[in-house]
Formats: C-alpha cells, structure tokens, sequence
C-alpha cells in the first residue's frame, strides 16, 4: 500500500486524533493543560519510533517572563526521524488555542463534533488540524514501510497564541534543532504556499499636558486637543507609507500600513471639569515582509517624533508595547519549489506562492536559524471565532502533500 491510500483509508483515525486534541483544552491564556498534551503529543512521536525531546521551560525563566503564570508551565515537544540522510526537514504546529466565547452548534466548544465532513471546536483550524495530518503523515510512511529521502524534525510549541516567547522562540534559540529547511503548518492552504508574512510594530504614544480647572482651560494644556492635532500630522507619513510598494509573489501589491488609535485613555483624573492632562493612543505599524524591522522601527519613531515636533507645547512619549518580526524566502528556493509541486501534485491544480499579511510562527525559523521556512497546512474556517472548524478532506490532503514532498525532497 502506498502512504497516500494509506491516508484514505485512515481518515476515520486522523479524525479521531483531532478529536482527542481538541478535547484537551490548551486555552492560551493562561496556557491550560500544556503539560497533558505534550506528554500525549510525545508518546505519539514516540510510538511512531521517533527519538523525543519535551523541553520543559526552566521555571526561573518563565518567572522572568510570565511572573503571573507560574501555575501554568510550558513545554515544547521535538522529534526527530533520523533517516541517515544529508538534510533535515522541519514540521511545526503551535497546540494552543484561543479562549472561547459564544453559542457553538454542537453546545460545547470542545466537542470535536464530526458533521458533515467537518470537525467542529476551539483549535481544529488553528491549529490542532494540522498537529493531525503531520503525526498522520509519519504514521502512513511507517506503517507502508517508507523512508523520507530527508531526516524529519517535528515540534509542537507553546504560546504561539500570546507571543511565542516562551514557544517557537525559545525552541529556536535553545532547542538544538537540526533544521534545514521549515513548514510551519499554517499561513498557507489549499492553492497556496506562504513564503513570508508582514510583521507588525506596537506604540502607545501618550501626550503630556498640563491640568487645569475646566472653567480656565486658557491655563492648561490641552492634551486631547495636542492628540487630535498629532493623529492629523501624521497623515503625511501615512502618504510616504502608501507610496512603497511591494509585489507579492501572487501579483497582489501591498504597502505598508498604520493604524491609529485601537486604544485610547486618558490619565486618572480625566473628567468633564478639567483640561486633561495625559491622552494615550495607539500605533498599529504592520511591516511588509520585505522591509528592514529595525529601519521600520527608527522610520516610525522619527515620523512620530517630527509631527509632535510641529506642534507648540506638545510633549509626547513613545512606548513599545509588543512586536513581531517579518520574513520572506526567496520564491526561487528549490525548498519552495518542491512545496509547490507536491500541492500540485496531489491537489491536481497548480499551486502558488503568497505572502500573508497576519503573522505566525515562521519568522522565528526563517530568522533566527536562517533557514528557508514556509507556511502549509490544513484550511478551516472560523478562525478565533464561534464553530471554528477543519474539514476532513483538508486534513487528509494535507498530509498526502507532507509524505509526497518527505519522499521526493532531498535538500
Ligand atoms: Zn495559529
């Protein structure tokens, strides 16, 4: 039997390995039941003969950086399929999920209800699906006796649903890995290969004024009024923004953006009666794929810096809050091209290349361990969302496309 008719005649299993995941709830955050499922998504690799690794973070360090969720402990899962060959390819999917909300069709949100050829629950789409069809392509190579023509890494990692801190970064800085090219299994479905993804930037910026009674405003600073004034002045550098463009490798052009002001505040003591002293807003910067983060980062800074710069008595203070990096592969890389082929081949229409305008988990591979890395995996729908779900069909082809590109690519 070849791995492919194994996959057919073994949705049903496929299927309940899902359910089996999304049954365990890994609702990030706070990150629950991570312990659980590393210890079932290892014994898994193990029983497919796989050499693992679960890496539990160090508690000292996860009191560094999540002092409030030390009742929450992290792991990472690794395997690796030593084929005695030259290179190594690496399978990554993130097991936590997104809290939940809602009225889900089945009642419970973990159900892992099977109707109408989807599977229904927190995760299946984002991304436990794809968890799923990789552990199932390993299993239809081992079971038909196969050998991939490359050794095969896996990692199933935390917190990816946070800020991957303790997950694919760290796994990528601390966790050994072999890796010479990577897919993680999302970013990419169906026609479509991610070769890169934008990356984003997060500022508050807070304007300083001074207070005063509401009855003599002449004798304060009106940071509201300085706010208004400042979102205005940025509009210019929104225009230089707009005119940068960059071709994606699917001819859509895209350009980098900002978003101003999801999130306003004022300081203690905003009320109706006073000119208020502290206005906040936010900036969303998303950074195309192909832009220099740290160029990005200054750019933004000093655009924020000259509008404020205009505008008399305006004090202002610029604060990071969080960001994420960008990457992009060449769409020449034969790793890419053997992608493509296998989507091709077992979807039987020509598959592309894309970039993603979200980001995940990729830009830690293609970054730090400079290697090409791609987006692939099982669609669904819902994402984040009531009724997220994967379907069945999706899933297996996923991982005919994995065991296709394993037993044709050599590196
Ligand atoms: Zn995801």
């Amino acid at each position: 039997m070849t791995p492919a008719a194994y996959l057919d005649q073994h949705a049903s299993d496929l299927v309940a390995l899902l359910q089996t995941l999304v049954r365990r709830p890994t609702v990030n955050p706070p990150g629950q039941n991570y312990g659980e499922i590393t210890e079932h998504l290892a014994q898994e690799l193990r029983d497919l003969g796989l050499t693992v690794r679960r890496l539990a973070i160090p508690h000292a360090v996860q009191r560094r950086v999540q002092p409030t969720q030390l009742d929450y402990p992290r792991y990472n899962v690794v395997g690796c399929w030593d084929a005695g060959a030259a290179k190594t390819v690496h399978l990554n999917a993130h097991y936590d999920v997104v809290p939940v909300s809602g009225q889900w069709k089945h009642g419970d949100a973990f159900s892992g209800a099977v109707d109408k050829g989807w599977v229904y629950g927190r995760g299946t789409a984002d991304m436990k699906g794809a968890i799923a069809s990789i552990l199932f392509a390993l299993r239809a190579l081992r079971s038909t006796g196969v050998t991939p023509r490359c050794n095969v890494e896996v990692s199933f990692t935390a917190d990816e649903e946070t800020d991957s801190v303790l997950g694919a970064e760290w796994l990528v800085r601390h966790g050994k890995l072999r890796a010479d090219y990577a897919i993680v299994g999302e970013g990419g479905e169906r026609d479509h290969v991610c070769c890169g993804h934008n990356g984003v930037l997060w500022f508050n910026v807070t304007i300083h004024g001074k207070a005063a009674h509401g009855s003599t405003p002449q004798d304060g600073i009106n940071a509201l009024e300085k706010m208004a004034e400042l979102v205005l002045g940025l509009r210019h550098y929104k225009k230089v923004l707009s005119r940068r463009k960059f071709r994606a490798p699917d001819g859509r052009v895209l350009s980098p953006t900002i978003n101003l002001g999801g999130v306003f505040a004022s300081g203690e003591g905003g009320k109706i009666n006073t000119v208020p002293a502290l206005a906040t807003f936010s900036i969303d910067r998303r950074v195309l794929a192909t832009e220099n983060h740290a160029e990005a980062e200054r750019e933004l800074r000093a655009a924020v810096k000259a509008a404020a710069a205009a505008i008399p008595q305006c004090r202002i203070t610029l604060e990071k809050v969080s960001e994420n990096f960008s990457c992009y592969t060449d769409p020449e890389s034969p790793f890419f091209r053997a992608v493509q082929e296998s989507v091709t081949r077992v979807r039987r229409r020509r598959a592309g290349l894309t970039v993603a305008t979200g980001f995940n988990d990729m830009h830690f591979f293609a970054q730090h361990l400079k290697i090409p890395t791609l987006g692939y995996g099982p669609s669904g729908v819902n994402f984040h969302a009531v009724d997220e779900r994967a379907r069945v069909t999706d899933l297996v082809q996923s991982a005919k496309i994995y065991v296709d590109l394993l037993t044709t690519f050599a590196g």
